[in-house]
């Protein structure tokens, strides 16, 4: 008698002692009782194709691909989605039975999950969003407002050629605004999201002034360490609905998990206790 295959999954990133992917994956596990094991891999990036190949065949039935492997993961992948064509990044691979993977990006939705989760009256049509930062997560969120229906995002980054590649990419509803007017634009913002790594835990502080910020504007930080960032504390002071970024991090690895594991987790208070 041949026993049933344990599903594996996992992580693959360089480092990837960090990542809070396989608390979360683990927690879902056992609070469904399912079969499975998701593990995290560090991997360096000269061994990425190699090892996503061999993966399959060592009963791996998807992973998910983090820092810096997302953007090279696009390569090594038989077939890529179009938002994880859009977005430029692959975060989640599923390795099918025909020994074909397919790579696609989740950090969009996660990041509108998040954002309707945290804010259940937030309206996509309401006014234009103002994106701080132009990096990789920049190009997950601007894709998924847009996608949503938002009709204007002001984007404003430091280094003003990435934000004009990502006009170049997503078109003309993206207005570049330069870093140092950053302030000037909040006035009009239905939605604000920080999307740099200003406000982390060691590092800078985001300095753009919020004078001009609404008490009507949904504000949310990607920053999830510490949870209440900075920004998020001075807009909830102005009277503003905030949502934190810890929670895009659970919503994003929701498609993954029902894929591999059979089961849609759902993301609650619990899975947010669980792996802080
Ligand atoms: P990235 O590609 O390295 O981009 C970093 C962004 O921060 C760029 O826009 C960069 O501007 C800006 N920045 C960094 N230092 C700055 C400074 N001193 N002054 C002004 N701007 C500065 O990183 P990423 O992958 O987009 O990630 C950005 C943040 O989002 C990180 O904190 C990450 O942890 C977080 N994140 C969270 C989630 C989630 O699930 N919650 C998902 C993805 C990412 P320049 O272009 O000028 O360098």
């Amino acid at each position: 008698m041949t026993l049933p295959s344990i599903p594996l999954s996992g992580v693959i990133g360089d480092p990837i002692a960090h990542s809070k992917s396989p608390k979360l994956h683990g927690y879902w596990l056992r609070k469904y009782g399912l079969n499975g094991q998701y593990v995290p891999l560090e991997v360096e990036t000269d061994d990425l194709a190699n090892v996503l190949k061999a993966m399959p065949r060592m009963g791996f039935v998807g992973c998910n691909v983090t820092l810096p492997h997302k953007e090279r993961a696009l390569h090594c992948v038989d077939q890529i989605t179009d938002r994880a064509t859009l977005i430029g990044a692959v975060n989640t691979i599923i390795f099918r039975n025909d020994g074909t993977s397919l790579g696609d990006n989740t950090d969009g939705y996660g990041f509108i999950e998040n954002l309707r989760q945290g804010a259940p009256n937030w309206l996509a049509d309401t006014g234009p969003a103002v994106v701080l930062g132009a990096g990789g997560a920049a190009r997950a969120v601007i894709a998924s407002l847009l996608d949503a229906g938002v009709a204007e995002i002001f984007l404003t980054n430091r280094t003003r050629a990435r934000s004009e590649q990502l006009r170049e990419d997503f078109g003309a509803r993206v207005i570049i605004v330069d870093w140092i007017q950053a302030g000037n634009v909040l006035e009009k913002a239905a939605t604000l999201v920080n999307t740099t790594s200003l406000g982390m835990i060691g590092k800078p502080e985001l300095r753009v002034p919020l004078d001009g910020l609404q008490k009507n504007t949904v504000v949310t930080d990607l920053v999830y360490t510490p949870i209440q960032t900075p920004l998020l504390a001075k807009a909830s002071s102005k009277g503003c609905t905030t949502v934190d970024g810890l929670g895009m991090l659970l919503h994003q690895a929701v498609p993954g998990f029902e894929r591999w594991f059979g089961r849609r987790p759902v993301v609650d208070d619990e899975t947010r206790q669980a792996i802080q």
